[in-house]
């Protein structure tokens, strides 16, 4: 068999599940929450099953869900996109990422990814024949040197992606740098992809700035989102893309042949649930929150570390502990310490991530009270 991704193993969050299952350690890798979501959701999602929800909805979505969605970014950034052109529910924002790549990379174009980056990405453009172009992110803060991007696009170039607030790292873009990028994407054809799955997981007052905030950066960019990280249903695999017309068009072609659309009852659900703006406003102070009591319960042990701006991952410097890699050191955590992470090199290009580990605080505080005793004895 000649493999179309020879290079791509299993999914790290995959394999440190597993392990995390096979040493029954307390499991802070896979990002996901361990504690349920809003039973009134899920009443939601009997209720449509009830009314008879069943069968295949349209398959860019539900329209009262779309609808929402135009209304929440109406009203968090600003601009007004149109339900029934701009909006495509996709399974997960995995769908949406999947989607937009395979739409619009053909082979040998060039698509640029900021490392450490998310998993999927370079696979996917590598599907299409496209040939990713790593740009490392600078210093303890993960900050892009725009000036390299700016370098690195070619006629080639047919795509940026970004990610903002940023997995594993827990940086956030900030006004300037989505400016910097809208000047330096001007006068080009370049389409941006903006992976915002944690959108509404952003701390210390901060703004989440979405490139659909930005008018001229908007008419280029395809954002992705994600109920389930959002709403803390992971399990749902329900999220969206939305993009301009001209775009969308050639998102939906090939979203109708991947999985035509996405589950009926959680798509009426969601739509209901999204009329009550203060159930995605409030998350941001909730995992701030969990933020601290995991930073705090820590603060003794010899881990060293930024404090997350976004995401419900924190990432940890273990070199005041140990010298080995972080892979090996992942190993020993959940085999003899009895807790599981992410080693941050297997998003990256980068040594100095050798000796890093993302830690997910998605938990309950007794979880991460259990946990945080076991860092504090390394
Ligand atoms: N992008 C990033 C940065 C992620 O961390 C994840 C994981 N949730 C996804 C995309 C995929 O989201 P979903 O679970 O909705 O497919
Ligand atoms: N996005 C999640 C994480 O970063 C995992 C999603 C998955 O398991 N594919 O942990």
């Amino acid at each position: 068999i000649i493999s179309k991704l020879p290079g791509t193993k299993t999914s790290i969050f995959s394999v440190m599940s597993k392990m995390a299952n096979d040493h029954n350690a307390i499991n802070l890798s896979q990002g996901f929450p361990n504690f349920e979501t809003d039973q009134k959701l899920k009443d939601l999602v009997t209720e449509a099953m009830n009314n008879g929800f069943n069968q295949y909805p349209p398959d860019s979505g539900v329209h009262e869900l779309r609808e929402q969605i135009v209304s929440k970014i109406k009203l968090l950034y600003g601009k007004s996109y149109d339900a029934n052109t701009e909006i495509t529910v996709t399974s997960g924002a995995t769908e949406a990422l999947y989607t937009a790549i395979t739409a619009f990379v053909n082979k040998g174009d060039e698509v640029i990814v900021l490392k450490p980056a998310y998993d999927t990405y370079e696979p996917t453009i590598k599907l299409s024949g496209g040939i990713p172009i790593q740009i490392q992110l600078k210093g303890e803060n993960y900050t892009v040197d725009w000036d390299e991007v700016r370098s690195a696009i070619s006629s080639k170039t047919r795509m940026i992606i970004i990610n903002t607030p940023h997995n594993p790292t827990g940086t956030i873009l900030s006004e300037k740098d989505m400016l910097q990028l809208q000047e330096i994407l001007s006068d080009t054809n370049v389409i941006l992809l903006s992976d915002e799955v944690y959108e509404h997981l952003i701390f210390d007052k901060e703004q989440h700035q979405s490139a659909s905030k930005f008018s001229e950066l908007s008419e280029r960019a395809i954002v992705c989102a994600s109920f389930g990280k959002t709403f803390h249903n992971t399990g749902w695999k329900t999220g969206y893309c939305v993009a301009p017309e001209k775009l969308m068009k050639e998102i939906r072609k090939i979203h109708e042949v991947t999985v035509f659309s996405v589950n009926h009852p959680m798509q009426r659900a969601y739509a209901e649930y999204l009329k009550n703006a203060d159930n995605y406003l409030k998350l941001s102070k909730f995992y701030q929150t969990k933020r601290d009591l995991f930073l705090n319960l820590i603060k003794d042990s010899k881990f060293t570390y930024t404090a997350s701006k976004g995401t419900y991952y924190q990432l940890l410097n273990f070199s005041g502990i140990t010298d080995e890699n972080d892979v090996n050191f992942a190993e020993r955590l959940v085999k003899e310490y009895g807790i599981a992470s992410i080693p941050v090199s297997v998003f990256n290009i980068n040594e100095k991530d050798n000796s890093q580990l993302r830690f997910c605080f998605a938990k309950t505080d007794d979880t991460l009270e259990m946990a945080a005793e076991i860092l504090c004895k390394l």
